[in-house]
Parts: C-alpha cells; structure tokens; sequence
C-alpha cells in the first residue's frame, strides 16, 4: 500500500540545505514519515493517496527546530535564585533539586515538551543529572512523555559523583556512586536506546560537568558510550569560575582536561563553550567535537558570550539550546535563533557575527548535526524525515517584514499553523494536539509548588 501524502503549497520555503535553497513560493510533499518532494510552485496535481492539501498562503516553512541542550526538571523551579552567577546560583538550587521524585518530573517534562513544542521544536532533549535515590525512574517517565506528546527525543541520562566531600560543588547528599551512576546509564541505554535512522528516542551518556564529576566517571562514561555506539554530552566552559576550578584541581583549562579524559570527538558534544581560546576552538574543530549554544543561559547567568563566529569558521558544529528553565525561564527555542544572532553581535565581531540564516541554521541543520542526526533531520529535502514548521508570517507582528527568514528570526515570535514530527502532527493553529497545554499548566503548578513544600520543610 502506497504511503498516505500530505501536500503543503503556496508557502514561502527555507530548506536549510547546503546550498541554502529558498522558495518565494513553493511546495512540500510529506509521503508516511518523510519527505517526498520540495520545490518551487504548487505541487503536482496528479498524486495519488493525498490525505491533506494544506494552503500555505502567508507562511514559512522550515524544517523543526531541534534543541540540543536543556533540564527537564527545572520547570518547576523556575524565577527562583533570579540574580546568581553559576556557581551560587547551583548552591542555592542543588538544595531543592534533591528532592524531586519521579512524579515532579513527569509533569516538567510535559511543561518543558509542551513549550518547546508549540514554538516550533520537533526534536527535543533533555539532560537529566540529578538522581536522588528512591526517586522513583525518572529516565522512564521522561521518555515516556516524550513519546507520549509525539516529539523526536534525546536523553542524556546525566550523573553527578563529585560531592562537595571530594572538592566538587554539589553537596553529598545529590550524588550518586561511580559505580550505581555507570550501572544506571547502561541500564538506560539498553531499556530506551533506538539506534535506527527513524530513532523516536536515543539515550547518550551525559556526566554533569567537570566540577561537579570525578575524573573517573569522565573516563568510564566515555568509554561505555564508545562500548554501546551511544553519543556524549557534558557541561564545558561554561564560566571563568570553571577555568580556575580546572586550573586548580587537574592542572590545566577544561578543553585539556576534556581531551585527556577521552572526551573530545564527533560523538561528542557539550553545551556553552563560552570560555574557549584559539586553541580550544582547534581542537574542537580537528575532532569534530560540537557545541549547544544557549544564548539567553548565559546572559541570564552572566556567564559571557560564546565565540560562535569563531568556531563555524574553524569548521565547529554548533546547534542551539534552551538550557533548563531555571536559567532560562521563557523555555522557547524559536526565541534564540533571534537572542543567537543578537548576543553574538556584540561580540567583537559586530554586525558580521551572525546573519538571519546562519542563525535559524544553528537552530535546525547546525542542532541536526551535534546530535548526530543530519543524514535525516535538520533541512528540508526529500527523503529525510517530515519533521516540519509551518510558520505564520502574515499577522500584525510579521506580514510588513520584507523577507520571511528575517520575519522568523528577528520579528517576534511567529505562530506556528503546523508542526509535523515524523509524517504526524504535534501542533495545529498554536496549540498542542497530542497534549492538554492547560492540564499540564496546572499539573505544573501544583508540583511546583509541592516541591517548594519539600524543600522548605528540608
Ligand atoms: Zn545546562
């Protein structure tokens, strides 16, 4: 039987592929999960098992934006430590954090899904590195309300073995063993991982950060990633208070450290990399190591701006991120493709730091490709998977902006009529179809508040 097709036409197209091919007006063919066809004009007439005909008149389409950073569960810790820098702003959260149990996590994973998937994220992930014990399966009630609301899905089963016992930042009491935190992640690869191209979920291996993890646990979790075919994700350079940690305890900055313990590669990628000198970027570049720059984190966390005008032209992969709600509490990311290109501008490169299209390439293609997914995400082509936006640009905040790209990236935030993630719908005219966004608003809510509860009871 013949894959069902949904046509969408008279849309303006920004494929995102090598060459950058944009359509004034064009097509798109979606045949079962992938794409069929992309071009110009309207699309053919005779095609057999159209399902939908969507008239894309006023809109842009994309490919999904794919997110390649972020924390669950600080949805529900979000507007709190408002004014800390990195480290005082981990003491002052690392307190409540130990007390979520699997119930709190579900529902801010459905909040943190729900918004990223109403502004336009059809691949998401999560960085998952507080486990405290008796917590319940917290890997588990993640994926699965990932799958449950229908969105593409990493998650980075995170660790943290480096109490402040050992000279690490978080307190004892939220860390887990060397032992039980490598035995975990296996346990989540093999009950979770799908390795093939259509993967709705993937698992990588994702020990905290260099201050917060033995240097043990570095070189084990590489390997046991290398062992299964699994990506490797961690925190690095985050802040100049990382650099004298590392210059302190291991004797060297935390790209040196990375690469002594194993952990630079092109199945690696870490988020931030804000304090990265010339050879840093070198050495991401030579082993294709990637970056999740999240711009708003880091202006919210005062921690500087990344040079990602530097890293693309050394060959750098680099995606963009939310980072956990608790640093970022807006939660979107359509909003960093604009905050991407803005930030960077005020770096030394000035106006030729970013351009609209890099940056809504960061957001797709760029993310595609930190997560090790480009082959089939990431642009508009045929015969990659139908994961796709359809942007309305023809409302009060858009329709006097000359170019649709710029209308996306540097007007507000655009609508989005349609979202496809794998051939099927997740949003239609702004809201949610595979998920109840004011159940989820209040179930937020009530577990954010029993948090505070927990935690103010100690
Ligand atoms: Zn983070």
């Amino acid at each position: 039987m013949a894959a069902s097709r949904i046509v969408i036409e008279n849309c303006a197209i920004a494929t995102v592929d090598a060459d950058d091919t944009e359509y004034a007006s064009g097509h798109v063919v979606v045949a079962g999960n992938r794409i069929e066809a992309v071009g110009a004009g309207a699309a053919p007439r005779d095609l057999d098992g159209v399902v939908r005909r969507i008239d894309g008149t006023g809109h842009l389409a994309t490919p999904g934006l794919v997110n390649t950073h972020h924390h669950f569960y600080q949805w529900i810790t979000r507007g709190l430590a408002q004014d800390h820098s990195l480290f005082d702003w981990l003491v002052a959260l690392y307190p409540t954090w130990a007390r979520i149990d699997e119930e709190m996590v579900h529902a801010a994973a459905q909040g943190s899904l729900a918004m990223m998937a109403r502004g336009g994220v059809t691949t998401a992930m999560d960085h998952h590195y507080v486990h405290p014990r008796g917590a319940g399966d917290l890997s588990g009630t993640i994926v699965a309300a990932a799958a449950a609301m229908g969105i593409r899905f990493t998650l980075a089963r995170g660790s943290m073995d480096r109490g402040t016992s050992a000279g690490g930042l978080p307190p004892d009491f939220a860390v887990e063993t060397l032992d039980g935190a490598l035995a975990a992640t296996e346990e989540t690869i093999d009950r979770h991982h799908d390795a093939s191209p259509d993967a709705m979920t993937r698992i990588a291996v994702a020990p905290c950060s260099p201050f917060s993890v033995s240097t043990e646990l570095l070189r084990q979790a590489a390997g046991l990633a290398r062992r299964k075919g699994v990506r490797l994700h961690t925190h690095g350079s985050e802040t100049v208070e990382e650099e004298k940690f590392c210059r302190e305890l291991f004797g060297m900055g935390p790209t040196e450290y990375f690469e002594s313990t194993g952990w630079l590669g092109e199945d690696v990628w870490m988020a931030h990399c804000v304090h990265m000198n010339d050879s840093d970027i070198a050495a991401f570049a030579r082993t294709g190591t990637g970056v999740a720059h999240c711009p708003s984190s880091n202006a919210r966390l005062a921690a500087g701006i990344a040079r990602v005008p530097d890293m693309l032209a050394a060959g750098v992969p680099v995606g963009l991120g939310v980072d956990g709600t608790a640093s970022n509490e807006s939660g979107e990311l359509h909003t960093e493709l604009r905050n991407a290109l803005l930030i960077n501008r005020l770096g030394g490169h000035r106006e030729k730091a970013l351009n609209a299209r890099q940056a809504l390439r960061l957001g797709t293609h760029g993310g595609a490709r930190v997560l090790g997914r480009a082959d089939h995400i990431g642009s508009l082509e045929p015969g990659k998977l139908a994961d796709l936006v359809l942007w309305r640009i023809d409302g009060i905040g858009h329709a006097s902006i000359a170019d649709p790209v710029a209308a996306l990236v540097l007007g507000p935030p655009a609508p989005v009529t349609l979202s496809l993630v794998d051939g099927r719908p997740v949003v239609e005219d702004g809201r949610l179809t595979t998920a109840d966004e004011d159940a989820i608003a209040r179930t937020t809510r009530d577990q954010a508040r029993r948090l505070a509860r927990i935690a103010a009871a100690g």
